[in-house]
């Protein structure tokens, strides 16, 4: 089968066209970047069928970026049968920048002119012939979102014959030069001498690499660099003979987009204006008083809660999903009609098996711990649509560009913005992503800072534990606490860069250059694929990982250290009961040690089990609390038919408080230690791959170390808020420590540049 490599510029639409050519469903979003690493799929499309590699988006095959070395590398040494170089045809001049280095490759290419539906829309008209004629490749127009053209371009691309010299357009400008540089490499005998004999005039240091290959870049160029030349001619060149190819009917006006970023990226404006969306997605997903009319009424006489109403009992089950004594948001009702639907699966299957330690490990161990997780699919995936939705639309690009300005004062870009923003869904993908940042040790810092924004996972943990603090001890609010955990994870990122940034991991941040896409409606078929991609990840987890999790915690939880089964009242005794206790001692300057005494041992493992996935943690809340109540720990009244009922994890977080006696504090410091502490076993290997040789085990001594300190901080402040004046102080220590060293080295360097790099 013929081997194609799809490359193009960042959001010309390389996904969409794979996705089209493919029929797979692969991530689409309007931000640069989305691609970062190759993705193969077969086309069955026209009467051959193809294989596709689809390649990071780049803007040159210079070295700059990990994915501009990984696609270059491909093209090279992958020996593709052709390339599809797809450009976006409403901004030609900059996409034809590529196509201009990918001809001097020995390797047949076609262009693939996307968007025409873009170009149409606005009334303007594009020359695919006069490119075709101009290039002396294969052109086809075609829109990947609505699939025209795209047969053309399979048959087109199939019919290339296999080889093809490379073409420069620098030739006028450089041709003895480059003529020159190519003689090098032909004795070298390596492919696509033309292209490594103008990387090579560029300065380009894989080139200047190879052996020899220096002493002839400094003969030709007497030490100077052809870069910005050559980089001027590749633009002459495509404005003199190709940008005739466009014409423009209407006359320029300013866009909608323009007039949108007027206000959406208003100097002063932009920040605020976007705190209040992010406050609205979380308002519309987690909030159990929608638009405050509970708080609003609550001004006047205040409306009734759900017990206070007279209506039958069932009733007031199906009332329940939407209502007391507030309206819940759509995020709550959904999660409540879920929570409805499985409480009545668990008892029907608890109920209908008879033998106990089976209905036990059923009911409790299989199904609570894997309804609790699946439970908050509706919410994790509400957040998750909202954030594509402020992805396709082209807002996210936007905040980055605007975030740049503040984000660089800790000593990372713009672009570091789109990783973390990835966090709250992921950690995986959102490590993946930091490949789109050139700065190596500012990669190194934004892996390390990604778990702290809370994941999908970590989200049971925050509502459960929220949730239980305000009906327990009957403070606060719950959308706030969660609301508040989100900010407190946010804060240790910030301050974690910042201090990695100044002593361990310095490093210049590169301009942030970015193309703004244009805003577009979200599409509907964009939203529906990424969501389904979730949920069938997500349930896929919960099917393995937490199933096969919550099996062995139920059976380590009834199993004696001599292999004997024990009933539920027997718990303590158990060998997951004894790791549990050995392990205690621990978290006790985290609040959750061993002043919580004997029934505390839960945290630790729950800790402990957050380590495979971060779901475990409320799942082994789940399992372990209906023993609690077997073993005859004071659970304060809560029954097992409560937790039975509780898919949610509130009322076996109720539980454990009761059991323990533990603070609000300890509590709030168990979520700040699992929000910041090692992420699960996927972020883990994911963080090992993408991190440098040598940085992955100081990163997991980071996350400890991390987590230690907040978990401790948040607990000691809590308990006696005079420490904090010890925790002030001693930061106040470390800050002038790393200036004082700071400075001794800029000492020493103070002749080399230092510049200001503004966006
Ligand atoms: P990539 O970064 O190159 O992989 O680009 P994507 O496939 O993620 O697409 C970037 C944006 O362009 C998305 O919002 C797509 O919906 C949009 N897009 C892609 N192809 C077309 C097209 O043919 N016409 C229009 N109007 N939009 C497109
Ligand atoms: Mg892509």
């Amino acid at each position: 089968m013929k081997t194609f490599a799809l490359i193009g510029n960042p959001n010309c639409g390389k996904t969409t066209l794979f996705n089209a050519l493919t029929g797979s469903a692969a991530h689409v979003g309007n931000w640069p970047g989305v691609t970062v690493d190759k993705r193969e799929g077969v086309c069955k499309k026209g009467s051959e069928h193809i294989n596709i590699v689809d390649l990071p988006g780049i803007y040159s095959l210079s070295p700059y970026t990990p994915e501009e070395v990984i696609s270059r590398n491909y093209i090279l040494d992958g020996n593709p049968y052709g390339v599809i170089n797809i450009i976006d045809a409403t901004n030609l001049e900059r996409n034809l920048y590529l196509t201009t280095q990918l001809l001097e490759m020995d390797v047949p290419v076609i262009v693939a002119l996307n968007m025409m539906d873009e170009v149409e829309k606005a009334g303007d008209k594009v020359d695919a012939k006069a490119i075709e004629l101009a290039l002396g490749v294969p052109v086809v127009p075609v829109s990947a979102i609505n699939g025209t053209g795209i047969k053309e371009l399979v048959r087109r691309a199939a019919a290339m014959p296999r080889e093809r010299k490379g073409k420069t357009v620098l030739e006028q400008a450089l041709g003895a030069k480059i003529d020159g540089a190519k003689k090098f490499f032909e004795a070298e005998e390596v492919s696509s001498p033309l292209f490594h004999a103008i990387k090579l005039l560029e300065n380009d240091e894989l080139e200047l690499g190879r052996k020899g290959a220096k002493e002839t870049f400094e003969k030709l160029s007497g030490g100077e660099d052809f870069e910005a030349v050559i980089a001027d001619e590749r633009y002459k060149y495509i404005s003199q003979n190709l940008s005739v190819a466009k014409t423009k009917t209407k006359k320029e006006k300013l866009t909608k987009s323009d007039k949108i970023d007027r206000v959406l990226t208003h100097r002063v404006f932009a920040i605020p204006i976007f705190i209040a969306i992010l406050f609205a997605v979380f308002h519309v997903t987690f909030s159990e008083d929608f638009l405050y009319i509970g708080a609003w009424a609550g001004l006047g006489k205040g409306l009734p809660a759900l017990d206070d109403l007279n209506i039958s009992d069932g009733m007031k089950t199906f009332v329940g999903i939407f209502y007391d004594g507030a309206v819940f948001s759509p995020g709550v009702i959904l999660f409540n009609a879920f929570d409805t639907l499985f409480g009545t699966i668990i008892d029907a299957v608890g109920g209908a098996i008879g033998t106990e330690w089976l209905s036990g490990l059923v009911a409790d161990g299989v199904l609570g711990g894997l309804f609790a997780v699946l439970g908050f699919l509706p919410q994790i995936l509400m957040l998750f649509m909202w954030f594509s939705v402020l992805e396709d639309s082209g807002y996210m690009a936007r905040i980055a560009f605007v975030l740049d300005r503040i984000f660089r004062r800790f000593g990372l870009s713009g672009r570091s913005f789109m990783p973390m923003i990835m966090g709250f869904g992921c950690s995986v993908p959102a490590m993946v992503n930091t490949r789109t940042l050139a700065d190596e040790n500012e990669r190194v810092a934004t892996v390390r800072v990604i778990p702290f924004f809370s994941c999908g996972a970590k989200l049971p943990i925050l509502t459960a534990i929220a949730g239980g603090i305000v009906q327990h001890f009957g403070v606060g609010n719950a959308d706030l606490i969660t609301y508040g955990m989100y900010l407190l994870g946010i804060v240790a990122a910030v301050v974690s860069v910042l201090i990695m940034r100044n002593t361990t991991m310095k490093g210049e941040v590169p301009p942030f250059i970015m193309e703004l896409p244009a805003y577009h409606w979200p599409r509907f078929k964009n939203l529906t694929l990424h969501l389904w991609d979730k949920t069938k990840h997500f349930v896929k987890k919960a099917f393995t990982i937490i199933f096969a999790s919550t099996v062995i915690i139920w059976l380590f939880s009834h199993l004696s250290p001599s292999w004997h089964y024990l009933d539920d009242s027997r718990m303590n005794e158990s060998i997951l009961a004894q790791l549990g206790m050995f392990i205690q001692p621990l978290f006790t300057p985290l609040g959750f040690g061993s002043q919580i005494g004997a029934f505390g041992w839960v945290f630790a493992v729950a800790a402990v089990t957050g380590l495979v996935a971060k779901e475990n943690v409320i799942a082994t809340f789940g399992t372990l609390g209906a023993c609690l109540i077997a073993m005859g720990a004071n659970v304060g009244g809560v029954t097992s038919g409560a937790l039975l009922a509780d898919e949610e994890g509130i009322t076996s977080a109720i539980a454990m408080m009761q059991a323990t006696g533990i603070t609000i504090p300890a509590l709030i410091s168990f979520i700040a230690f699992n929000m910041t502490t090692i992420p699960c076993f996927a972020a883990c290997a994911t963080a090992r791959a993408e991190l440098p040789k040598g940085k992955f085990i100081w990163t997991v001594l980071f996350w400890v170390a991390a987590s230690y300190i907040v978990g401790a901080a948040v607990y000691t402040i809590g308990s006696w808020w005079w420490t904090s004046f010890v925790w002030v102080a001693a930061t106040a220590l470390a800050v002038t420590l790393i200036v004082l060293n700071n400075k001794g080295k800029l000492k020493l360097r103070k002749n080399k540049k230092h510049s200001e790099v503004t966006a």
